[in-house]
């Protein structure tokens, strides 16, 4: 996703040339995989009114991918990694989040925490990856971009904005690892959350399963807050935002 704050942007961006490689040398590697064809060569490279940029990384991580992330725990196995990598380059907070759609099984978009390096405080991981798959597709509904559904798969469970913001997106599905305590418990503020939100989602046709590989997440969590990862604070008190 690329939002742009200032005037349109029209320099087209590089594209990362060890993807492009792989892709000349052997298309068919990428169609081996789930990851949709385009999205190596899009991530990135839109502009608009505001700007929110992935870290020059992703297309090289989304190149590793050579066999289809078939099911949920390998999707999720697989969006911890991309918050690890996140947290291992430096290039924003400890959370990360993909979108795949529910019948092809395509990963459409991924996103990671990009709060710090973008000066966005919604640049939550949720929201980068749902905000480029609409803007990939051309689409601010999923359910219409997506018709045989889509699933967002969350490095850990929503904050209070995402939370908020997520039904309006059009997915038909959440599945998250780490918990809301395991957030909190490092100290970022997940913000004011109704108890029963799952059942509110449950009530707008979104399907939730909760905690899945929760430990590894939360073990991610604990190592990054370990390691003096920052825990940024907007409001310059004890607690921050994830
Ligand atoms: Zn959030």
């Amino acid at each position: 996703m690329r939002f742009e704050s200032r005037s349109i942007d029209k320099r087209s961006v590089p594209q990362d040339t060890l993807t492009g490689a792989l892709n000349n040398r052997t298309g068919t590697l990428t169609d081996s995989t789930n990851v949709d064809s385009n999205l190596r060569e899009t991530t990135a490279s839109q502009a608009g009114a505001i700007r929110i940029d992935l870290p020059d990384w992703i297309p090289r991580f989304l190149a590793s991918v050579t066999t289809p992330l078939a099911d949920d725990r390998e999707r999720m196995a697989w969006v911890l990694d991309l918050a690890r990598e996140n947290i291992r380059a430096g290039t924003g907070g400890p959370f990360g989040a993909a979108l795949f759609a529910a019948d092809s099984g395509r990963l459409i978009a991924v996103g990671v925490n990009r709060v710090v390096p973008a000066h966005c405080s919604i640049a939550h991981a949720e929201m980068v990856a749902i905000a480029t798959a609409q803007q990939r597709l051309g689409h601010y509904d999923l359910r219409q971009a997506l018709p045989g559904g889509s699933i967002l798969y969350s490095s850990a469970e929503p904050c209070a904005m995402c939370l908020g913001a997520l039904p309006w997106s059009g997915i038909d599905r959440l599945v998250y690892a780490a918990s809301d305590a395991d957030v909190r418990a490092i100290g970022f503020d997940e913000g004011d959350k109704p108890s029963d939100w799952i059942s509110g989602y449950a009530r707008r046709g979104i399907q939730v399963t909760a905690e899945l590989l929760r430990e590894e997440a939360a073990d991610l969590l604990r190592g990054y807050a370990a390691n003096g990862g920052e825990i940024y604070d907007p409001t310059a008190t004890d607690h921050g935002d994830s």
